[in-house]
């Protein structure tokens, strides 16, 4: 089996996007992490080929020099990142790519998540997509990679769907019911770290960290909860948090889309973090009904600064519409634990969910601003792939069955409900934007919470996007 050069690539393009975990979107305030899926599947793939990165989204990057920098590359197979953002544009870049390059492509995003076949069919420069990005199946698929013939025929590869000739070959998803799984460490230095921006972190630089894969809820609106949902073990956890010490990392974002799922697990995982003083700050993403104050201190004495609840509505009928499985009184303990052990607060918000009403989409900043969060995070409604909230919005006849670019970061937004149009979405999501962010007591608060000069650049950067948003466009 010959050692392959494989390029991980997140691709350049119009505006800037976040395009990792099945969740892409217009980044927000000009912010960019690591592209978790390549990150994880640099540490895979280093065990047995040769590995290069472009990060097309990071500053100074144009198509121009991502396709120049691809050619003196020259890898034998190209893995990149796309979206329902960007996908449009992704594939005409691909299509450039291979025409002038002949390697093979793989793709790696949601849109794979429903009828990955189909989407093959749609995209002939494809030659594969990955289903998951924590699995080792890609190394199957890269064993039957032949130079002039692209990959061969086999027995199907669970997680991976490919072109042999004219025929696509789909294996079956495999997905989690809470087992254990291990994984090569990612090579965090591969990545250019200092280019990556996340408002809520606190010290620079900062390592994206996954001690899980997916999540166990279901909630209708979210691609993870396709996913099912497996733990990495402690032990597996704890090597990556020394490696990533030793390169030097100050913060961590815990990329878990539910921090603590399995809790005497992550308890062990906090303990060992205490154990061994690595002085790492850290943020993630969680549940209400995840934490408790027990679990929150834990939290909180290995290094926990922030928090990030999925609020989404103030409403306890949307949040049941939903399938989330909380209520508000829940998410309003939950916070009131946090700002009780000083860990900062963030809520993300869905305005425009069905059942939500204009009264309701109107009132959510108050009700942001009266749970004290720290940040909130108004979106809106996207209804990816393979997500109930699609299926629904098509039945109701707010979206066509054919799948458009999206955006819930709501640089603009594609659904209503029975009570709004799509462009009062929008708007009530600008207006719960700006009545949050622009109190004088709130702007007071957050520069006298300044720590480090790492978030003074970040809150500068941040205000900067909110006063000319058009300032931070990518221009090819
Ligand atoms: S809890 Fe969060 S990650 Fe899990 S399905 Fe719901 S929204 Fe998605």
């Amino acid at each position: 089996m010959s050692r392959l050069k494989v390029l991980l690539l997140n691709p350049p393009g119009d505006r800037i996007y976040v395009r990792d975990y099945y969740c892409s979107k217009v980044s927000k305030a000009n912010y960019i992490y690591h592209p978790v899926d390549l990150l994880m599947l640099s540490g895979t793939l280093d065990t047995r080929h040769e590995i290069r990165v472009i990060d097309g989204m990071t500053a100074g990057s144009t198509r121009g020099m991502v396709a120049a920098a691809i050619r003196s590359q020259r890898p034998d197979v190209i893995i990149f990142l796309t979206g329902v953002v960007s996908f449009p544009e992704d594939f005409r870049f691909m299509e450039d790519v291979k025409r002038n390059s002949g390697c093979r492509i793989v793709a790696s995003g949601e849109l794979f998540l429903e009828n990955p076949a189909r989407q093959m069919e749609r995209v002939p420069c494809l030659d594969g997509a990955i289903l998951d990005f924590t699995s080792c199946d890609i190394l199957t698929l890269l064993d039957r990679y032949h130079p002039e013939a692209g990959f061969q025929a086999g027995d199907p590869i669970p997680n991976i769907v490919y072109r042999c000739g004219s025929e696509i070959i789909e294996g079956p998803e495999i997905r989690g019911s809470g087992e254990s799984y291990e994984m090569a460490i990612p090579r965090h230095e591969y990545f250019p770290n200092h280019q990556y921006r996340y408002p809520f972190v606190r010290r620079f630089p900062f390592a994206t960290v996954l001690t899980d894969f997916g999540c166990p809820h279901h909630c209708h609106f979210c691609t993870i909860s396709r996913l099912g949902h497996k733990v990495r073990t402690v032990e597996n956890v704890i090597r990556e948090l020394d490696y990533i010490k030793r390169l030097g990392f100050k913060d961590i974002y815990f990329d878990d889309q539910t921090f603590g799922v399995q809790r005497d697990r992550t308890e062990r995982i906090l303990e060992e973090m205490i154990h061994r003083r690595y002085g790492m700050g850290f943020i993630c993403f969680t549940r209400a009904d995840t934490v408790d104050r027990g679990f929150l201190r834990l939290m909180k004495q290995a290094g926990c600064h922030t928090v990030v609840f999925g609020v989404e509505s103030k409403s306890d009928t949307a949040l049941k519409l939903a399938g989330k499985g909380l209520t508000g009184s829940q998410i309003r303990d939950a916070i009131s634990w946090c700002q009780a052990l000083g860990i900062r607060t963030v809520g993300t918000f869905v305005i425009g969910l069905p059942g939500m009403t204009r009264t309701e989409a109107e009132e959510i900043s108050d009700f942001a601003i009266d749970l004290g969060l720290d940040f909130a995070s108004f979106n809106v409604p996207a209804p990816r792939p393979g997500t109930l909230l699609r299926q629904t919005a098509v039945t109701k006849g707010w979206i066509s069955e054919e799948i458009q670019p999206m955006d819930q970061s709501g640089s603009y937004a594609v659904m209503g409900n029975e009570s709004m149009s799509a462009d009062e979405v929008l708007q009530y999501r600008n207006l719960a934007s700006r009545r949050f962010y622009l109190r004088p007591r709130y702007l007071f608060h957050r520069l006298m919470n300044i720590r480090t000069f790492y978030e003074f650049k970040s809150h500068l950067n941040e205000m900067t996007t909110l006063a000319h948003p058009k300032r931070f466009e990518k221009k090819h």
